[in-house]
């Protein structure tokens, strides 16, 4: 049984070891194998172990509504916007690129050609750490 984290949106399962004790039961935090955040509690006699299935897609496909497989498939480049001055970065953007496939285009409503602009800065450096 797999569950997802709500805080960054992996995927990972829980297994219980030692769990179905009849007295001594505590409340044992479930935690994210990704983020370390604790997602809920849940009484038990033993312990909780998760195990990491899938990483979350990284905030740049999340803000695009695409994965992380869909957006290397797509080959696009993302570009610097630096306003007038060139000293700092406002925003990044980039083409749709011609080889894109369908269906992200149907996903996005994107069409080749077509400038995305306006993607926090946040979202794209934030990436790097990852
Ligand atoms: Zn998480």
């Amino acid at each position: 049984m797999s569950e997802e984290c709500p805080k960054c949106g992996a995927e990972f399962s829980v297994t219980e070891i030692g769990g179905g004790g009849i007295c001594g039961a505590c409340r044992e935090p479930i935690n994210c194998p990704y983020c370390h955040k604790t997602v809920r509690e849940e009484r038990t006699t033993g312990t909780f172990f998760e195990t990491l299935i899938k990483a979350p897609d990284s905030l740049l496909s999340q803000h695009l509504g695409i994965s992380d497989d869909d957006w290397e498939d797509m080959g696009a480049e993302l570009n610097e916007n630096t306003g007038n001055s060139g000293d700092m970065t406002y925003c990044y953007w980039f083409i749709v690129p011609e080889n894109t496939p369908e269906e992200i285009l149907v996903k996005t409503g994107w069409e080749i050609g077509q400038m995305i602009d306006q993607i926090p800065v946040e979202i794209v450096e934030n990436d790097w750490d990852y």
